[in-house]
C-alpha cells in the first residue's frame, strides 16, 4: 500500500485543507488528495476546506462537489493540511487541526517545523504536488489526479521556469503528461492569461515602482485605493512581483499590497543569492530562500526602511 492510503486507511472522518490565500500548489494538492482517496475509499467522509477558491483554478473541481468554503462542522479523526508552512497559515481551520486526534502535513517549504503529529516535508521537492505525487501509486494516479498534481507544480515552477525545477519535476511532469491531460491550454488559462484589469493594475504598479541600491532592489506598492479605483481584487495582483523579479540587475524584488489602514502583505523575491525566507521569519512569516512573504504594520516608509535594512546586509 502506498503511503498516502496508509495514511487515511485508519479515519473515517477526514478533512483536507490548505494554507489561507489558497494558491495553484495548495489547490492541486488538496484536489488530488481528495480525489485519490475518494476514489480507493468511497466509503470515508472526506471534506476539503478552503476558505477560497481562485478562479482560475476554480475547473479543477468541475462540479464544485469538492471544496467548501465552510468550516466543516464535525470531529475528524485525522485532519490533513497541505502546504502550509506552520499551523497559523490555517486561518480558521486551525481549530479543527488542534481538536483533530491525528494530523498530518504534506509541505515543501524551508521554515516548516514540522508541527503536525506525523510530518511528510520535503524542502528539495519543486511544491506540494511533488512531494504528493511521491506519496501515491504511478498507477493510480488518473486523469483528474493528474491535471491536479500537473497545475500545483506548474504553479511552483513558474511553468518550469524557476531554480525549484529539478530533474525528478520534469520526469514527474512527464508522467502527468502520459495521463492525456491538455497542459499546453492550462498553462495558458492559469499562467498566461491576463484580464483587463490585470493588465492594468500591472501596468500601474511598474510604473509607480522604485529601484533602490543601485538597482539591485526593486519596490512597489499595491494600495487600496488603486485597488478600488480598478475593482481589482486580491486575485488580479498575481503575476505583478514576478514581472518586478525578472527587471535586468534586480536581485530582490519587494511588493506591498495594502491589507488594511497602516498594515500591508509583503512579498519578497530574489533571484541568485540573497534567502529571502531568513528575513520572511524574521519578521513573523515564512516561505522559500527565493520566495517569501510576511504582513508587516506601519507606514509604507517604514516597512521598507525595515526590510531594505535585511536586504543591505545580505548584498
Ligand atoms: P507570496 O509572496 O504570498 O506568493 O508568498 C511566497 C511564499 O512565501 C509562499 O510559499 C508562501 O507560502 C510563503 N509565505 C507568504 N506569506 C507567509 C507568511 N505570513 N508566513 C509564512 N509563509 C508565508
Ligand atoms: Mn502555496
Ligand atoms: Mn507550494
Amino acid at each position: 500500500m502506498d503511503e498516502l492510503k496508509n495514511i487515511a486507511e485508519k479515519a473515517q472522518d477526514i478533512i483536507i485543507t490548505g494554507h489561507i490565500k489558497p494558491d495553484g500548489d495548495c489547490v492541486g494538492a488538496c484536489i488530488a488528495a481528495y480525489n485519490y482517496l475518494h476514489k480507493f475509499y468511497p466509503e470515508k467522509n472526506i471534506n476539503v476546506y478552503l476558505k477560497e477558491l481562485p478562479e482560475r483554478f476554480a475547473f479543477l473541481d468541475s462540479n464544485g462537489k469538492i471544496i467548501s468554503n465552510k468550516l466543516p462542522q464535525c470531529n475528524p479523526n485525522l485532519v490533513m493540511v497541505f502546504d502550509s508552512s506552520s499551523a497559523a497559515m490555517l486561518g480558521e481551520a486551525v481549530k479543527l487541526f488542534r481538536s483533530a486526534k491525528d494530523s498530518v502535513c504534506i509541505d515543501h517549504h524551508i521554515s516548516n517545523k514540522g508541527y503536525a503529529k506525523t510530518n511528510f516535508i520535503d524542502v528539495s521537492a519543486s511544491s506540494t504536488c511533488e512531494v504528493l505525487y511521491n506519496l501515491m501509486s504511478e498507477d493510480d494516479i488518473d486523469f483528474k489526479i493528474a491535471e491536479a498534481l500537473y497545475i500545483g507544480i506548474a504553479f511552483d515552477t513558474g511553468v518550469f521556469r524557476y531554480s525549484n525545477t529539478s530533474r525528478k519535476t520534469m520526469e514527474i511532469a512527464a508522467k502527468l503528461m502520459e495521463k492525456g491531460i491538455p497542459f499546453w491550454d492550462y498553462i495558458d488559462k492559469c499562467f498566461y492569461q491576463r484580464t483587463y484589469i490585470q493588465a492594468q493594475l500591472l501596468g500601474r504598479t511598474l510604473l509607480t515602482s522604485m529601484l533602490l541600491m543601485d538597482g539591485k532592489c526593486i519596490f512597489a506598492v499595491i494600495t487600496r485605493r488603486m485597488m478600488e479605483f480598478y475593482g481589482a481584487s486580491i486575485e488580479d495582483t498575481v503575476g505583478i512581483i514576478e514581472q518586478l523579479r525578472i527587471t535586468k540587475g534586480v536581485e530582490v524584488a519587494i511588493l506591498l499590497y495594502e491589507t488594511g489602514k497602516q498594515e500591508y502583505r509583503v512579498s519578497l523575491r530574489s533571484n541568485k543569492y540573497v534567502d529571502v525566507n531568513k528575513i520572511a521569519v524574521y519578521f513573523g512569516g515564512g516561505g522559500h530562500k527565493k520566495a517569501a512573504g510576511f504582513t508587516m504594520g506601519g507606514s509604507v516608509h517604514d516597512v521598507v526602511n525595515n526590510i531594505t535594512e535585511h536586504i543591505e546586509a545580505q548584498i
